[in-house]
C-alpha cells in the first residue's frame, strides 16, 4: 500500500469510525516529506469524493503555511460543488481575490444548503468584511452572528435597544462581541444597569477592556498556533521545567509545561519568557495552575503544592505529544472572532482575545490584584503527532509586570 492509496481508502470506508480515519489519515501524511502538506494538496488537486477532500483538508488546517498549495487546492475544489466545502478549512491562507469569488458564488444563490455555506461561514469568521457586504442576504444564524466582529456602530445601538427592551442576554453579549469602541462604551453604559458585577466583568472584557485598569483584554497582535517539530519554532511544548514545578494537590502528579513563548520572537512586547502549565492527572483538585516565574528561572507555585519531579520516575507525555513547538502566523481576524469556540479544532491561538466556549471574566493576579491579559490558548484534538491528553481548551493569562500565569481549562 502507498500514501497516494491508502488516505483515499481510509477516508471512503464506511466501516471505520470518524475519529479513527482522522487519526489515521493524520499518521499516514505526518510522515511524509514538508509534513504531508505537497501530498495533502496533490489529494486535493485529484480526488473525486467529497469525503477525501474533507479528511485532507481538515489536516491541511493544522499545518502552517504552504500558502500557494493550499491556493491551488482551494482554486481547484471551488470548480466541484461536490467537493467545495473542503475549501472552509483553508480559507485562513487563501488571497484576497480568490475569497471574494467565493463570496460572489454564494451569493448567486444563498441558500441555507449551498454547498458553499461552510465556506462563507469560515470566511466570516477570518475575514467578516469580506461577507459584510451580503450580510442582509445571508439566513444562516451563525454567519450573522460571525459578522459581529467589527460590526458597524448601529447594529451595537440596535441590540443595545432591543436589550433594554427584552432583556434577553444573548443582545447584550452580542454588543460586546461586536469588540469596537462604540461596542465597549455601550457596555460600560449598562455597568450599573446588571445586578451581578460578574456579569458586566464578562462583558467588559469580551469586548476587549479589563473591568479593572481599562487595558486591552488582550496581547496584541492575535497569532493562529500550529503544533510543529521541536525544531521548527522557538516557543516550546511538552516537556518540564528544571527545578520544582507545580504538583496536583490530591495525588501528587508533576504538571506538564503545555508552552513557553520566547518573548524575543514574539510581536508583542513582553518583559520574559511566560510559561504555561498544566495537569496530567485527571483529579480536578484546583481550577488552575498560577505560578510565578523568579528571574532566576524557578518557578513560585499560588495555591497549590510544588516539588522537583523525581528524575527516575518516568512521566508520560500526557498533556503533550512529545516536545513539540508552537509556529505562530498572524490570524486574519485581528479584532476577535465573535462565534462561541468549538473545542477539538486545533485551533491555537497567541495574542488577542480569548475564544471561549462559554464567555467568563478574566483572572486576577494573586500579586498586584489587577485583572490579567489573556495571552494563549491551546485547543485538545489532533496534532500531527497524536491527540492533545486534555479535553476542552486550555486559556493562558500573563501578568507581564509580576511574571506570572494562569492557566485554566474550560469544556
Ligand atoms: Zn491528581
Ligand atoms: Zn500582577
Amino acid at each position: 500500500m502507498t500514501p497516494e492509496r491508502d488516505v483515499p481508502a481510509i477516508a471512503m470506508d464506511s466501516s471505520i469510525p470518524d475519529e479513527e480515519k482522522r487519526d489515521r489519515i493524520i499518521e499516514i501524511l505526518s510522515r511524509l516529506p514538508e509534513s504531508g502538506a505537497l501530498a495533502a494538496v496533490q489529494h486535493l488537486m485529484e480526488t473525486k469524493d467529497g469525503r477525501v477532500a474533507e479528511y485532507v483538508a481538515r489536516y491541511l488546517q493544522m499545518i502552517p503555511d504552504a500558502r500557494e498549495g493550499k491556493t491551488r487546492a482551494a482554486e481547484r475544489l471551488r470548480q466541484d460543488e461536490d467537493l467545495v466545502h473542503a475549501a472552509a478549512r483553508l480559507v485562513p491562507w487563501l488571497p484576497a481575490s480568490l475569497l471574494d469569488q467565493f463570496v460572489s458564488d454564494y451569493a448567486a444563490d444563498p441558500q441555507p444548503g449551498s454547498p458553499l455555506s461552510d465556506v462563507v461561514f469560515s470566511i466570516a469568521a477570518y475575514e467578516p468584511d469580506r461577507v459584510r457586504p451580503i450580510a442582509d442576504r445571508i439566513d444562516s444564524k451563525l454567519i450573522r452572528r460571525s459578522l459581529l466582529s467589527g460590526a458597524p456602530d448601529e447594529l451595537a445601538d440596535a441590540l443595545l435597544a432591543r436589550w433594554h427592551d427584552e432583556d434577553d442576554w444573548d443582545d447584550l453579549e452580542a454588543v460586546a462581541r461586536i469588540r469596537t469602541g462604540h461596542a465597549r462604551e455601550a457596555i460600560h453604559s449598562v455597568r450599573d444597569e446588571l445586578e451581578d458585577r460578574l456579569d458586566w466583568e464578562t462583558l467588559i472584557a469580551l469586548a476587549g477592556q479589563l473591568p479593572d485598569s481599562g487595558n486591552s483584554a488582550g496581547y496584541h497582535p492575535s497569532c493562529m498556533g500550529f503544533v510543529t517539530d521541536a525544531e521548527a519554532s522557538p516557543h516550546i511544548m511538552g516537556g518540564s521545567l528544571p527545578g520544582p514545578t507545580p504538583i496536583c494537590l490530591d495525588c501528587r502528579e508533576p504538571t506538564e509545561r503545555v508552552l513557553t513563548l520566547a518573548a524575543g520572537h514574539l510581536p508583542m512586547e513582553l518583559s520574559c519568557d511566560p510559561s504555561f502549565f498544566w495537569y496530567s492527572c485527571d483529579c480536578y483538585a484546583l481550577e488552575t495552575v498560577t505560578v510565578k516565574i523568579n528571574q532566576d528561572g524557578h518557578l513560585t507555585t499560588f495555591y497549590g503544592p510544588q516539588d522537583t519531579p523525581n528524575p527516575s520516575a518516568h512521566h508520560a507525555e500526557r498533556v503533550i505529544p512529545g516536545t513539540r513547538s508552537l509556529t505562530l502566523e498572524r490570524h486574519p481576524n485581528q479584532t476577535g472572532e465573535s462565534l462561541r469556540a468549538y473545542a477539538g479544532w486545533s485551533r491555537h491561538q497567541v495574542g488577542g482575545l480569548p475564544s471561549w466556549i462559554t464567555p467568563e471574566p478574566h483572572p486576577y493576579c494573586p500579586e498586584c490584584r489587577k485583572a490579567m491579559p489573556f495571552l494563549a490558548s491551546l485547543d485538545s484534538g489532533p496534532t500531527p503527532f497524536g491527540v492533545m491528553g486534555f479535553a476542552g481548551k486550555l486559556f493562558g493569562f500573563w501578568c507581564d509586570d509580576c511574571h506570572i500565569s494562569v492557566t485554566q481549562q474550560q469544556e
